[in-house]
């Protein structure tokens, strides 16, 4: 049997070539697209996602600044800087370098930016959003990526019977929304769900994020399934990246899969830089009202 591999790049090269399309059509109007990212302290790691956020959003036509806020900075030096960008005309979309240091109130900053700018759909409105589908805010970009890479591929979630392991408001609860949205029929599961592989494998299609790196060997899958592999980890025994399943045992056995590296984590990204083009998009459309 030969299996799909659902490759991210061509999907997040997609998106990209969408939004960039967006972008030059706003910049005809005099509007760029531009995200704010917001970082506390020096963080290396915070540096370096930095950086290629700001590469990849360039493959969306969007301009991205940063405002660099010193490690002994307060909470409510953040909640300025996040209120400032929140009444900013130019700036489209606000983004958050997270964990922030321990003194400052995290919690706080997230619920201060304003779901019309709320890009990495964090804030409780964007969430609730998802879960009305009122449209207001964005859905967390791993949430919707699941859904832009199945839909590229042309696996359609209407009827289709979904197990999604593990329930994090980031991931699993919006996925699940999303799906349901689309006509899916899904079961939400986590660690207290019991015979978690009978439940997986009575489904068509099965979304794992769960952060447990190659847990997931042959025996949670049937041949006809569609395995979305969400989890980034570590493999204790190689040192190198992989997903949740056991790729090397389960790849081969079932109709279609993300492999990890080389799936989602891409499409993740690109629907972060669309979320932005299409924040700007919203905008201008308000300022013309
Ligand atoms: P969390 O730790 O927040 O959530 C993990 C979920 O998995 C929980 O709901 C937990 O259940 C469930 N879980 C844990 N153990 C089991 C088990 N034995 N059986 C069933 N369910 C279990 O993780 P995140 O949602 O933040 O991330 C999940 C993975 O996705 C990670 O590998 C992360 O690196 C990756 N990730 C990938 C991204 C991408 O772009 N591809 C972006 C963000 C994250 P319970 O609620 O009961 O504890």
């Amino acid at each position: 049997m030969s299996t799909i591999l659902l490759e991210g790049a061509p999907v997040a090269q997609a998106i990209y070539d969408k939004a960039l399309k967006t972008s030059k059509a706003l910049e005809a109007k005099g509007v760029t697209p531009l995200v704010a990212l917001v970082r506390v302290g020096e963080n290396p790691a915070d540096i370096a996602y930095e950086n290629s956020i700001k590469k990849n959003m360039a493959k969306g036509g969007v301009s991205a600044v940063t405002a660099a806020l010193s490690q002994g900075t307060t909470t409510e030096k953040v909640l300025e800087t996040v209120e400032t960008l929140n009444q900013s005309d130019i700036v489209h979309g606000i983004m958050l370098f997270r964990p922030m240091p321990e003194h400052i109130d995290g919690e706080w900053i997230r619920h201060a930016i304003h779901p019309a700018k709320d890009v990495d759909g964090i804030t409780d409105m964007s969430l609730g959003g998802v879960f009305t589908g009122s449209g207001i805010g964005y859905a967390p970009c791993t949430a919707q990526a699941v859904i832009e890479m199945l839909d590229y591929y042309g696996i359609d979630l209407q009827g289709k019977k979904v197990a999604v392991v593990g329930r994090s408001l980031v991931i699993g609860k919006p996925v699940a929304m999303l799906m349901t949205e689309q006509n899916a029929t899904v079961t939400l599961c986590h660690s207290r769900t019991p015979k978690l592989a009978e439940v997986t494998k009575e489904a068509d299609i099965v979304v794992l994020a769960t952060g447990r790196a190659k847990a997931y060997g042959a025996e949670y899958f049937a041949p006809h399934q569609t395995v979305v592999d969400v989890g980034i980890n570590e493999d204790p025994a190689s040192g190198k990246l992989c997903g949740d399943v056991n790729f090397g045992e389960v790849a081969t056995k079932v109709s279609a899969i993300t492999p990890v590296p080389g799936g989602l984590g891409a499409v993740t990204t690109a629907v972060l830089v669309s979320h932005v083009v299409e924040a700007a998009k919203k905008a201008a459309e308000r300022n013309q009202k």
